[in-house]
């Protein structure tokens, strides 16, 4: 019997990568697409080449926000599911690059879903939505809670999130959208905070009058380890009883204690090499972010099971190899 093929839109990312690992372990067919196919002539992802699958995954050159190409793409491969996670993905970034990140999200998403309606598409469809959707959340945020996004970004996925759901209901087409929070690998790209504070503690470390310069460190999020989130998405996206669900750990932890965690595992105390700028401060910023965990735990068995620390501890190692 034929292998299952997956088709992944944004598969250079931290994501993609991960999940078509995950798919190729589970012997499936991966096709991905990448605009970056058109600049690397090596036509090779950093991303799967750390994970060792360059050579197993077919790359295909597609320029996504394009329908006609979609379609195409659909058409020559047929794949049983897809899985949509393209985005300028940098919060930070969209309110610098507010067009380029609403073209990604939005237009991409209305493309993929309109492609799959004209051609009675009957695959799978997942669709990465995101936390950025809720603005500040008190409590722990389900998915029924008022969405009230303050950057472009948020803004952008939270119209993809109305979208899919639209034409799900609409349409009958088999989509849904895992609204995820925080998610962190070695293959988090160097822009998230995160990497950032890892990279600084660890020049910290061999130069002791090094600081990290950072925004305002009493922000919480709730952080996640990607290589169990990217399981999240396909048993969402296979199951019977489609629903948009929260991707998430259920736990809030300040910036300031992430970093704290960091530099004592580096045996370093973060109070000498802090500077809080207010350069980095941004206007809107969500103070808190954290999701509740509970309908995809009752729905699909699903639950994120690595610690904080045990996420930090990991980050640490794999850059500490990767200087070595
Ligand atoms: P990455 O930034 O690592 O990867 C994003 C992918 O999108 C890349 O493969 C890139 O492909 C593609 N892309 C980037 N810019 C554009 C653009 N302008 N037009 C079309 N494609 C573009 O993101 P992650 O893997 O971390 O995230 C995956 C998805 O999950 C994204 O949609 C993100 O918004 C969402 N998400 C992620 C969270 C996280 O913590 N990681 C949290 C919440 C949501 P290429 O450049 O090769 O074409």
């Amino acid at each position: 019997m034929a292998n299952k093929r997956s088709l992944i839109l944004g598969c250079s990312g931290q994501d993609g990568a991960l999940l078509s690992l995950s798919l190729l372990k589970q012997n499936y067919d991966v096709i991905g697409t990448s605009r970056k196919l058109k600049t690397n002539k090596l036509q090779k992802i950093t991303n799967h080449s750390i994970l060792g699958i360059d050579k197993d995954i077919r790359l295909v050159n597609c320029d996504i926000t394009n329908s006609d190409e979609i379609s195409n793409l659909i058409e020559k491969y047929k794949p049983n599911e897809i899985y949509n996670l393209a985005a300028q993905s940098s919060v930070g970034k969209s309110y610098e690059y507010p067009q380029e990140t609403i073209k990604s999200i939005v237009d991409v998403t209305i493309n993929l879903l309109e492609v799959c309606r004209e051609i009675n598409y009957n695959g799978n469809l997942f669709f990465a939505g995101s936390s950025e959707v809720f603005g500040n959340t008190k409590r722990k945020a389900n998915i029924n809670k008022k969405q009230r996004p303050v950057s472009p970004y948020g803004i952008a996925k939270q119209t993809s999130f109305n979208l899919v759901k639209l034409y799900r209901n609409l349409h009958n087409l088999k989509c849904v959208t895992g609204v995820l929070f925080n998610h962190e690998s070695p293959l988090r790209s160097e822009k998230f905070v995160t990497q950032k504070i890892i990279t600084e503690a660890l020049l910290c470390r061999k130069n002791k009058s090094h600081k990290l310069r950072i925004g305002n460190i009493n922000i919480a999020r709730d952080w996640g380890w990607a290589e169990e989130f990217v399981e999240g998405f396909q048993v969402m996206n296979r199951t019977k009883n489609l629903k948009d669900q929260i991707i998430c750990t259920g736990k809030s932890t300040k910036l300031k204690t992430f970093i704290k965690i960091v530099f004592k595992k580096l045996n370093l105390n973060w109070r000498n090499h802090i500077f809080v700028d207010s350069e980095f401060f941004r206007k809107d910023e969500i103070k808190q972010s954290y999701g509740d965990p509970k309908q995809m735990k009752n729905d699909l068995d699903w639950k994120a099971k690595v610690e904080l620390e045990t996420i930090i501890e990991r980050l640490i190692e794999f850059k500490l190899n990767s200087q070595k």
